[in-house]
C-alpha cells in the first residue's frame, strides 16, 4: 500500500496522468465536433428534402452545382432575382447552394436569405421551418427570431409571437415597443374580454408607455368614441386625422374641437363645424375656402407614410409592411373630388 502512495506522489506519474487526460479530452472534443457537423448536415438534408421544387428549378440547380462561379456570386444573383420578385429562382439557387457549400457560416447566411425569400413570397410555413432550422443549430440568431415573430403575427398566433419576443429581448434589449405591440394585439384579439374592459386596459397601456397612440385611439374612436375624447391626447391630432375625418357628427366633442387649432380647421374643412376662416395646412385651407364660396365638391383622401423608411402605403398600418417598424405611421392628406365618395356611398 505504501509503495502505491509513493508512486502516486511521484511527479512523473502526475505528468503521465496529465497527458493521458489531455489525450482523452482532445479525442472527445474531436469526436464531438465530427458528430455535431455530421448531425447538422443530416438535419439540413432532411430539411431541404421537405420542400419540393417550386418550378423549373432543376436546370438552375444543375448550373449551381457544375458552374465555376463562386457561392458568393450565386448569392448575389439569387438576391437580384429576389429584388425582381422572382422568388422561384432565388429559392432554387439557395437550395442548390445549401447542398453544395458545407461551410456552417455560409449555410447559416444562406438559410436566412432562403427564409426571407419564403416570407416575402408568402410561404409562411416554409419560412417558419427555415428559421426554426437556423435556431436549431444557432439559437442566438436575432434575425431568425425577428422573422419568426413576424410570421406568427401574420398567422395571428400572438401568444407564440410573445414567447419568441421574450427570447429576442434577451439578445436585443431595445425591442420593448415590439413587445408592447404584441401584448396589445393579444388584448384586442381576446374575445373573453368585453369592450369596456379592453378600452380601460388600452388607456392604461397608453398612459403608462405613451406608445402605440394611433393603434389605441383608432380602436377607441371606433368602439368607444366618447371615452376616446375624454382621454384624447392632442399631440396625436395630425397622425389621427384620417380616423377623426371619418367620425360621424354625433360622435364629435365640440368643446375639445373648439380648443385645438388643427381640430377646428379639420372639422371646419369637413363641414361639421364653422369655427375658422382658413388654415395653414394647404388641403384644409382649400376645402375651407371652397365651403365659404358655397362649393362643397371636394373632400380628403388619405395615404400613409412610414417615419422610418418613408414608404407610402394606401392602407393604414400598425407595423410598417416594408421595414416592419412599429408605431411609425404618419397620415398624409390629399384633396379629392367629392363625386368619388358619392359614387362609393351609392354602392
Ligand atoms: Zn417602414
Amino acid at each position: 500500500m505504501d509503495t502505491f502512495f509513493i508512486e502516486f506522489r511521484d511527479p512523473l506519474f502526475g505528468i503521465v496522468v496529465f497527458f493521458i487526460l489531455l489525450f482523452i479530452l482532445s479525442f472527445l472534443s474531436y469526436w464531438w465536433g465530427r458528430y455535431k457537423a455530421a448531425k447538422e448536415h443530416t438535419d439540413l438534408k432532411s430539411f431541404l428534402g421537405k420542400f419540393e421544387s417550386l418550378g423549373e428549378g432543376d436546370k438552375l440547380a444543375e448550373q449551381v452545382q457544375t458552374n465555376s462561379l463562386t457561392s458568393e456570386s450565386w448569392l448575389l444573383l439569387a438576391q437580384s432575382f429576389e429584388h425582381q420578385g422572382n422568388y422561384e429562382k432565388s429559392v432554387e439557387i439557395y437550395h442548390a447552394l445549401l447542398s453544395k457549400n458545407r461551410d456552417p457560416i455560409f449555410q447559416k447566411d444562406a438559410l436566412l436569405l432562403l427564409g426571407k425569400s419564403f416570407f416575402k413570397a408568402g410561404f409562411l410555413e416554409r419560412a417558419r421551418q427555415t428559421f426554426m432550422q437556423i435556431l436549431h443549430n444557432s439559437p442566438r440568431t436575432p434575425q431568425a427570431l425577428h422573422y419568426l415573430i413576424l410570421i406568427y403575427e401574420q398567422l395571428q398566433q400572438y401568444d407564440k409571437a410573445l414567447e419568441v419576443m421574450e427570447s429576442l429581448q434577451e439578445l436585443s434589449p431595445g425591442t420593448s415597443n415590439e413587445k408592447l405591440y404584441i401584448e396589445c394585439r393579444i388584448l384586442l384579439n381576446d374575445h373573453r374580454i368585453d369592450i369596456d374592459e379592453k378600452a380601460q386596459k388600452l388607456l392604461e397601456l397608453y398612459s403608462t408607455h405613451r406608445q402605440l397612440g394611433y393603434m389605441i385611439f383608432e380602436w377607441l374612436f371606433t368602439y368607444r368614441p366618447a371615452l376616446a375624447w375624454r382621454h384624447y391626447d392632442q399631440s396625436l391630432s395630425q397622425r389621427l386625422s384620417d380616423v377623426l375625418w371619418r367620425l360621424r357628427d354625433e360622435n364629435l366633442d365640440l368643446d375639445i374641437i373648439a380648443s385645438n387649432t388643427f381640430l377646428r380647421e379639420l372639422f371646419t374643412a369637413k363641414g361639421s363645424v364653422d369655427l375658422c376662416l382658413g388654415s395653414s395646412v394647404f388641403e384644409l385651407d382649400v376645402l375651407i375656402a371652397l365651403r365659404r364660396c358655397g362649393v362643397a365638391k371636394a373632400a380628403l383622401q388619405f395615404e400613409y407614410s412610414c417615419d422610418e423608411c418613408n414608404t407610402i402605403s394606401f392602407l393604414p398600418f400598425h407595423r410598417c409592411p416594408h421595414c416592419h417598424a412599429i408605431d411609425s405611421l404618419q397620415s398624409i392628406m390629399n384633396l379629392s373630388k367629392e363625386r368619388f365618395e358619392e359614387n362609393n356611398s351609392l354602392q
